[in-house]
C-alpha cells in the first residue's frame, strides 16, 4: 500500500510499506479516511518539532473505519467510524497505573514518535 513519508524535513514522499496483519488481541486494523493537520505536522515538516523524527509517516488526528478486530475487542466492531487516541502507551508505569495515560512515561505518539 502506499504511504506519504517526511522523510526529512521540507521533503515529502510517496513509499510502499507492507499492508498491516491480522490484528493482535485487544488490537483493531483501521482505514484512514480522514487525517487532520496541525500545528504539530507544520512543526514537524518545518523541522521545529524537537519530539519529531524523520523519516516518518505523519499524522496523529484521524478518521477511520475499523476493518477488522482482534481477540477480546468489544468496543468497536469491523464497519464502525472513529477517531483514533494517538497516544500509545504501557499501561505499567506510575503514570498510566493512575490513570493518566497520557503522561506515560514511554509515550510513542502516532505519526510522531513513531509511523
Ligand atoms: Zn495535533
Ligand atoms: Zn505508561
Amino acid at each position: 500500500m502506499k504511504a506519504i513519508q517526511l522523510e526529512k524535513p521540507g521533503s515529502f514522499r510517496v513509499i510502499d510499506i507492507d499492508e498491516p496483519s491480522a490484528p493482535g488481541p485487544g488490537e483493531a486494523v483501521v482505514r484512514v479516511h480522514q487525517v487532520g493537520i496541525c500545528g504539530t505536522d507544520l512543526g514537524g515538516y518545518l523541522g521545529k518539532m524537537p519530539f519529531f523524527s524523520y523519516p516518518r509517516i505523519p499524522g496523529h488526528e484521524l478518521g477511520v473505519e475499523v476493518v477488522s478486530v482482534g481477540q477480546g475487542v468489544t468496543t468497536v466492531r469491523p464497519g464502525d467510524r472513529c477517531s483514533v487516541e494517538p497516544y500509545l502507551n504501557c499501561q505499567h508505569c506510575h503514570a498510566c497505573r493512575r490513570g493518566h495515560t497520557n503522561c506515560c512515561h514511554h509515550n510513542q505518539t502516532l505519526g510522531v514518535h513513531c509511523d
